[in-house]
């Protein structure tokens, strides 16, 4: 168990999160009003949305579709009856005064998570519920000095809210959590996972507790937008909790605010609990009932998810766990591997994805903005493997295939790059070597080893990089001795 050592001795951290993922879907939960980023303020709403007396809300069938797909994926129980409520509480933003959420009976129960930690270990995390409700309107307080203006674009966007169980122990597994939650939403599709535009978004639940102890008091730090914050602001919660606990103080249980420039939490108000929000079932909505035929189809709709494609890839390609890992948490780049690594040596393709091609990615701003090809990758990782490059002359190439988008293939040609793997040619270059550099072969063989690497050199550089490192080595090895 991971502990933190406060001044008086060891602290357990416990941490539950309650995500809220944005839907994917055409229109909100409740009405036909378009959902897309990016829109003029107000251009997305209906009367539904706008709260007008007399509208009545009518359930999107998509959405209740990937809810399910989505806890199908959590290996979570799909409740074949749920209920919407009302969760009553003032805000400018929120025209109706309430908010149509889930409550007693959520449309997803219990279920399971699997995080893989930076030690290899892996560890599930116990999902408490999910259940679907309204995203409220948003209260822009930076347009004009002294008013507030309301975007009511977002009110009444499907949510998904994801609460865990307070299993997770450390920034890392809070961070892990998230990153594989929404690996497993954009596996599905049911959310884009997109944290910078708020479609996904965590409150952080933490308390502190002795080794063993009941539960603490937690705080609530609410609207976290990225998985760096969540964990700095659980590093930073913690350490707060333990010196006010430390110091003879109690924790209040509060909602916090994470500050990300000051890298602090601060308090935002102390909590509301369930009864202040006066929750009652929708007199405009009826029970929403499933039957075990809908679920069926929508699991049949469940591509391969990414613990299942892991456990594959570790399999049919040969690989370490954590390759697998790399490999598997975004759709598009497994896609891109498999096609990349087929009929090659699997760990020869792994490496060039997540090396040389995850650099590209990241410097780019995407796989499809590279202009190299699952299939032109393929075709190096091949040239390779029969002999024709080495390793080294390979990343030149791919160099090359980054600038010009051609095939390895045409660039080994146009630059005459073909190995020499010829025995007799070598080892003229490595006896020109060792004649220009007698003085650093008697030391070698006073036992100075490290000059190995310098006689390797010399002769790759005579060779013009195309010498075969491996018969290289050999051949010189044979000639020093
Ligand atoms: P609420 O709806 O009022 O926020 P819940 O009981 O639904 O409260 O819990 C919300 C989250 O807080 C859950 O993710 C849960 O795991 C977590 N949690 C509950 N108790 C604790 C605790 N003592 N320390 C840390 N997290 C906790
Ligand atoms: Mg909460």
């Amino acid at each position: 168990m991971k502990l933190v050592e406060g001044k008086t001795g060891s602290w357990e951290v416990v941490i539950g999160l309650e995500v809220h993922a944005q839907i994917i879907s055409n229109t909100k939960l409740f009405s036909g009003a378009p959902t897309g980023f990016g829109a003029e303020p107000n251009a997305q709403v209906s009367f539904v949305d706008a709260a007008f007396p007399g509208m009545l809300p009518v359930l999107n069938r998509v959405c209740v579709e990937q809810a399910v797909r989505t806890g199908l994926g959590l290996n979570a129980e799909i409740n074949l009856t749920s209920v919407f409520e009302r969760k009553n509480y003032f805000y400018q933003d929120l025209p109706a005064g309430y908010q149509i959420s889930q409550y007693l009976h959520p449309i997803v129960g219990k279920g399971q998570l699997k995080i893989e930690l930076a030690d290899g270990e892996t560890k599930m995390i116990g999902i408490t519920r999910l259940h679907l409700e309204q995203d409220a309107g948003k209260s822009l307080h930076d347009q004009h000095p002294n008013r507030t203006y309301i975007d009511l674009n977002r009110a009444g966007v499907a949510l998904m809210e994801i609460v865990s169980e307070p299993d997770i122990r450390s920034p890392e597994e809070a961070g892990a959590y998230v990153r594989k939650l929404r690996s497993i939403m954009r596996y599905i599709g049911s959310c884009d996972g997109n944290m910078e535009q708020g479609n996904l978004r965590c409150d952080v639940n933490i308390s502190v507790r002795r080794p063993g102890a009941e539960l603490g008091t937690r705080c609530e730090i609410k609207n976290v937008n990225s998985v760096r914050f969540v964990m700095q602001s659980i590093d930073y919660e913690v350490q707060r909790q333990i010196e006010v606990i430390e110091s003879g103080g109690s924790i209040a249980q509060e909602t916090r605010l994470f500050d990300p420039t000051l890298g602090t939490t601060r308090t935002m108000r102390t909590k509301e609990d369930a009864h202040d929000y006066r929750y009652f079932p929708d007199p405009d909505l009826l029970p929403l009932r499933l039957t075990e035929d809908f679920v069926a189809q929508q699991k049949a709709k469940l591509p391969e998810l990414p613990d299942q494609k892991k456990e594959r890839f570790v399999k049919q390609y040969n690989l370490p766990s954590y390759d697998a890992d790399f490999l598997t948490a975004e759709r598009e780049l497994a896609n891109f591997y498999e096609e990349a690594a087929k009929d090659v040596d699997g760990k020869l393709a792994a490496n060039w994805v997540m090396g040389d091609f995850s650099a590209a990615m990241n410097k780019s701003g995407g796989l499809d903005k590279v202009q190299v090809t699952a299939k032109s990758l393929n075709a190096l990782v091949k040239l390779i493997g029969n002999g024709t490059i080495s390793g080294r002359m390979a990343k030149d190439v791919f160099i090359d295939m980054l600038e010009t988008g051609k095939d390895p293939e045409s660039i080994v040609n146009e630059k005459g790059m073909v190995q020499v793997s010829d025995t007799a040619s070598i080892e003229k270059l490595i006896d020109d070597v060792l004649v220009q550099n007698q003085d650093k072969v008697a030391e070698y063989r006073s036992g100075k080893d490290k000059l190995f690497g310098f006689f390797v050199g010399q002769t790759m550089k005579a060779s013009q990089g195309k010498a075969n490192p491996q018969l290289l080595n050999e051949l010189l090895l044979k000639k020093l001795q």
